[in-house]
């Protein structure tokens, strides 16, 4: 069934004589489908994500997401950027809590239930190679350690959306595809929807069903891949 619709979309940046990120921007998204979105710098992709997820708002066109047109943050997602956003003030942990605190169905849970949560959130880290980090600060992390713990800020709400923005940018080689696998487990044993922005094409093939294509100038989906191959049973 039908998760995400974005339905020629356009969103210009600073005013009516602004830039054009994106114009007929066309793009629909099945229930459980792990798509990853490529094309050159400019052309848009973090413009898409800000779209879906709600931090922007078209001038024109909608945006569809779980049946309800995009009008603010959407809270059925998790979110991952390129540049970990931690909160400076707060431990490795209480920065993955955050998303439970902020979503308000989630905010009552968290008062009820802070010893599973913290539990769960622990289990995250070392899913993410950072077991015993959580009462860390962010700046005694890394900016690749940033990288993974943001990773476990956006899955702890267990979010039925995953929208991923270069979320291995900042990674060394091996991490990057040791966290390929948690990403792809992820997919395959709990089903959640996935949109991954990169600019690495063996990433795409590899992690995604399907590979979007923008272009630039304006920005727009100029095609649509269906990854080719069956992946070996784990
Ligand atoms: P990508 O993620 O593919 O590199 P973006 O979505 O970041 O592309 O940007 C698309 C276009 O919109 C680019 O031309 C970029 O310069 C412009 N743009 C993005 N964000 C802003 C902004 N906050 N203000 C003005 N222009 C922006
Ligand atoms: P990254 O690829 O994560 O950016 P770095 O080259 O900065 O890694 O660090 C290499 C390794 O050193 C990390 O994976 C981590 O195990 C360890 N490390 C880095 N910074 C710290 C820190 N502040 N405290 C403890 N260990 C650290």
């Amino acid at each position: 069934s039908l998760l995400v619709s974005i339905e020629n979309v356009d969103m210009r940046y600073g005013g009516p004589d602004g830039t054009l990120a994106v114009s007929g921007l066309n793009l629909r998204i099945n229930r459980g489908e792990f798509v990853a979105v490529v094309g050159p710098s400019g052309c848009g992709k973090s413009t898409l994500m800000k779209l879906t997820t709600g931090l922007h708002i078209p001038q024109s066109g909608v945006v569809i997401v779980a049946n309800s047109q995009v009008t603010k943050p959407v809270s059925i997602v998790g979110m991952a950027f390129q540049n970990p956003t931690m909160l400076p003030w707060r431990t490795t942990l209480e920065n993955i809590l955050l998303p439970l605190e902020i979503v308000e169905k989630h905010r009552h849970r968290l008062r009820a239930h802070k010893a599973e949560y913290i539990a769960k959130a622990e289990k995250l880290l070392e899913t993410v190679g950072l077991k015993g980090f959580g009462d860390k600060f962010p700046w005694q992390l890394s900016g690749g350690m940033q990288q993974r713990a943001n990773l476990c800020r956006a899955l702890i709400h267990e979010p039925e959306l995953l929208m991923l923005d270069e979320p291995f940018g900042a990674l060394d080689a091996f991490t990057r595809e040791e966290l390929w696998c948690v990403i792809r487990d992820l997919h395959a044993a709990q089903g959640v929807t996935i949109v991954l922005v990169t600019h690495d094409l063996r990433e795409s093939v590899f992690l995604a069903d399907k590979v979007v294509v923008m272009s630039a100038r304006p920005g727009r989906v100029i095609s649509e891949h269906v990854v080719p191959f069956v992946r070996p049973r784990q």
